[in-house]
Formats: C-alpha cells, structure tokens, sequence
C-alpha cells in the first residue's frame, strides 16, 4: 500500500502570476521541515503537493504533525495512491480505511474525478464506492447530512488517492515568500506570538534578545532559545542574536530619570534592532506590543519607540487582548515556557512609576545623556559584540 500525503494549498492559490514562486517556496518549506525523517518524493499538481515517502520505515505520523505546521497549506490529509482502476480503489479503501470505517456508525463518499477521461462519472464512482463499503462493512449506513466518516476518492491526472479526514492546515503564505523581518524576542508571552502571526504571513524571522548579565541568568537566555524553537517548528529555522546590554542598562540607571527608564531602553533597543537588520537585509523590526497594555505601551511611548527606528516597527499584536495572546500563545505551545519565572532585563530595571504620557523630546534628551558616557559607535559595537546561534 503506498501511503502518501496529500496537501491542499493555502492562500497560494490566489497569487495569480507569483503562483509558482509561492508553490516552489511552500515545496521547499515542507521539505526543509521533514528531511531528516527519509526521502521524499514531492510531486505538485492541481492546488495539491503530494508528499510520498520513498525510503521504508518513515515514521509518516511524524511527519504529518510536522506538516501541520507549515504556512501556506490549506489542509491536509493522509492518503493512500492507486491506480485509476475501479477494482483497485474498492480494494484499497477497505484496506486503508479499515479501522475508521470500523469506529463510524455513519458514512458518506465524495468523489472528484479531475481526470476527465476516466470512465466513471463522480456519482457513479461514489456509489461502487459506497456499495463495496456496505458491503465489507454491514454495521454502517450512509448518511449524507452528517456522516461520522466522509470517504474521498479523488481521480488525479496520474493516479487515484483515497482519503478519510481532511485536517485543516496551518494557512497563511509560505514563510520566506515575503523577505525577512528582525523580531524582538523577551522570554514573555508576547513576542513569540508575535513572531508566529508575522511568519504566517510569509515573512521568516531573524531574532533578537537583549540580555543583561549577570542581572539576567544564563536560564533567561535558554528560555529564549526554548521559546525560538516553538515558534521555529512554524516559522522554520531562525538565527538568533544575543545582545550584551548590561553596561547600556546600567548606564541608563546612572544617568536617566527613573520615570524613563523603559523607555529609553526601549529606544537603544530598538537602534541596536535596526543595526543588525540592516547587516540580515531584514525590512522591518516585529514586537510584541499590544495598545495600553502596559506603561510603555501606551500611544505615547509608542511614538516614542518608533522615533528610535528608522525601519518600519510591526506591531501584530497591537489590537489584542491579553487572554486572546494567550489563546494563541497556548496553540503554538509557548505559553508553558512564557510563565517560568526568569528575570527579563525589562523586569530587573523596571520603574517604580513609568511616565504614561511621555515627552518625546525629553526621552530623546534622557538617550542622549546616556550615550554620551560612551564612545560615539557604541551602538554598533554593542550590536557587534552579539552572540549568534541558529535555532530549529
Ligand atoms: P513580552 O510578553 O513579549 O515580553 P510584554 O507585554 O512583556 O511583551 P514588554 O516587556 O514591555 O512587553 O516588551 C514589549 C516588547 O519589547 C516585547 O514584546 C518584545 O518585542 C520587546 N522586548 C522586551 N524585552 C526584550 C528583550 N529583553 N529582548 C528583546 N526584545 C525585548
Ligand atoms: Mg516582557
């Protein structure tokens, strides 16, 4: 029996004449994300990827989950390939059914003969179909309202596949279709979902976490890389850099208004951001900030925050409510990571009471008395002093 499976194309399908870019990039995220489980064989047709395992002993659930992740597929199914002969599909859908049709009380069959030569028109396929399971399988009835179990035999150019469930896939656009974004990574709830939303819409991320040892420990950082690896099961592999900013932080504590503190960190961090974007050709920089939710994320600091960015800021979650971050934060598995207790450089330097309405000009004023404690390129260098690490 040759399993396969079959993957329905997402929002591709609507990108007119950047089409094939958009399914040779999905072809390549899906490969890049299974290879290490055995070859593959990827054949594109009609909306559909087939994905057939070619060396024995694939571990194809595995490889189904895996696949459920990637952006771009619209759903996707387990099947089972034969040949368009009418005796060889009965044959197979009781054998590679077998254990569903056991379990249902009730079924249906969907036919769709893409293949216009074949024989068989769709209702006549349906109903040998339906007939022969009756008959193997005497406990169900066919109900076409609401089956427990909908049987589909698709008749394709080259071969028939037949299928029960169709999963829903993860959708979006296939990441890397869209050039790449820098996102900034805390070990909070926030940005790794914001990381996740960014790449379904085909951006792939590179990150970057602000650490402040020895105020930040060694387990803040694993977190990270934790959490990175979380979103990278979606997003596929991310390079991570992490910036040494202790002295900054320490100087910001020496030299600013406390009531600024987060704000002007937030604006090194910021142009930090923007230097090694520019060094990974990213066009944007990603956070997890949501409107109001807290002191620093209010319109005015904000503005604030934005003034230190000469690339565009993308804010996915700037609409959110919190349990709605968390909603999703749970779906792709970061939450549990999220809420380990570590110290984040925001939270160890955090302001007894943060200026809710900031003045821009007077935040500036604080940054520039900070910076000037250093030499003139201390940004840069500090961007260069980055540790680097691939994650996923
Ligand atoms: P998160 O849950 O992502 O930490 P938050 O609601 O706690 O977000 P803040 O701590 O105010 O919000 O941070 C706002 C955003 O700034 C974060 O979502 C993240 O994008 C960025 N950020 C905060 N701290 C760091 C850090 N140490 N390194 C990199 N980026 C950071
Ligand atoms: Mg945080």
């Amino acid at each position: 029996m040759r399993e396969t499976i079959l993957i329905k194309n997402g929002e591709i399908a609507l990108k007119g004449l950047n089409r094939k870019n958009f399914e040779d990039a999905l072809v390549k995220n899906i490969r890049d994300r299974i290879y290490d489980l055995g070859e593959f064989k990827y054949i594109k047709s009609q909306s559909t990827v087939m994905v057939e395992p070619l060396s024995p002993g694939i571990d194809l659930d595995e490889a189904f989950e895996r696949l459920k992740k990637v952006f771009g597929i619209a759903a996707l199914s387990r099947a089972v390939a034969c040949e368009k002969d009418m005796n060889e599909i009965l044959h197979y859908t009781c054998v590679f059914l077998k254990d569903s049709l056991m379990a249902a009380k009730t079924f249906k069959v969907e036919a769709k003969r893409s293949d216009k030569k074949f024989p068989l028109k769709s209702p006549e396929i349906s109903a040998e179909t339906g007939a022969k399971i009756l008959e193997e399988f005497p406990h169900l009835t066919v109900d076409v309202h609401n089956p427990d179990i909908i049987v589909m035999v698709e008749i394709r150019d080259r071969e028939a596949f037949i299928h029960g469930e169709q999963v829903k896939g993860a959708g979006g656009i296939p990441v890397g279709t869209g050039g790449k974004a820098m996102l900034l990574i805390s070990g909070g709830i926030d940005s790794p979902v914001a990381g996740y939303m960014i790449a379904k819409r085909g951006i792939s991320i590179t990150a970057v976490h602000f650490a402040s040892p020895p105020y930040t420990s060694e387990l803040a950082e694993q977190k990270v890389h934790r959490l990175l690896k979380k979103v990278s099961e979606y997003s596929g592999r991310i390079k991570l850099y992490t910036v040494p900013f202790t002295e900054l932080q320490e100087a910001i504590r020496a030299h600013c208004p406390e009531e600024l503190f987060t704000l002007v960190m937030r604006r090194l961090m910021m142009k930090i951001s923007c230097v090694l974007a520019e060094k990974e050709d990213c066009k944007a920089l990603v956070t997890g900030e949501s409107l109001g939710q807290v002191a620093s994320q209010t319109l005015g600091a904000l503005q604030c925050t934005d003034d230190a960015s000469v690339l565009p800021v993308l804010r996915p979650l700037i609409g959110m409510d919190k349990d709605e971050i968390v909603t999703i934060s749970r779906k792709i598995e970061t939450f549990d990571i999220s809420i380990e207790p570590f110290e984040d450089c925001c939270t160890v330097f955090t302001p007894r009471h943060p200026r809710l309405k900031p003045d821009l000009k007077r935040v500036i004023q604080a940054e520039e008395k900070v910076l000037s404690a250093f030499p003139e390129d201390i940004l840069i260098k500090t961007a260069e002093a980055s540790k680097v690490l691939e994650i996923g």
